[in-house]
């Protein structure tokens, strides 16, 4: 497991191999790019529902493609219209179907591996812009410092809680 310290400088080699930005004056749009990463991981949050379920709809697919099979046979003048209207109903069914295979993500575990990857990228911009602005910071002290810091710190953090 890197350190954040590891991290900076695989970053640093990182953004050299690739021709990145990579001097002080670099340290703002490096940040901006950390905003829009978690901005991309907070839209797929937000839309996530939607975009998982190839998997279901496959298996429902299949299912009313069943029915459909098993109506044409049954199909005679007399309830011509019924089955009919059946078939329409199924097809409707289908196409809502058919849109959410066109979705992102077929199961839940690749949608958040995509959530945790948009995270990464950020962190890559938030480490990388301390890397061009303050070279020789430790983040791994910072790190430390920061967290005994905080656990010092009241039960939540002191905030007051509002009586019910
Ligand atoms: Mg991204």
């Amino acid at each position: 497991m890197p350190t954040l310290s590891e991290m900076q400088r695989q970053i640093g080699e990182l953004v050299v191999a690739k021709g990145h930005a990579n001097s002080a004056q670099d340290v703002e749009p490096k940040l901006l790019r950390a905003f829009i990463e978690l901005g991309e991981a907070g839209d797929l949050i937000k839309k996530g529902t939607k975009l998982i379920g190839i998997d279901e709809a496959d298996s429902a697919q299949k299912h009313l493609e069943g029915i459909v099979a098993f109506l044409q046979p049954l199909k005679s003048e007399s309830n011509k219209a019924l089955i009919e209207h059946i078939e329409g109903q199924l097809e409707l069914a289908l196409d809502d179907i058919s849109k959410i295979k066109r979705r992102k993500f077929p199961t839940e575990e690749e949608w958040a591996d995509a959530v945790v990857e948009e995270n990464i990228d950020a962190l890559f911009y938030i480490i990388d812009s301390m890397r061009v602005r303050f070279p020789n910071k430790n983040l791994d002290e910072a790190f430390n410092k920061k967290l005994a810091k905080n656990m010092g710190r009241p039960y939540r953090y002191g905030e007051s809680v509002i009586p019910v």
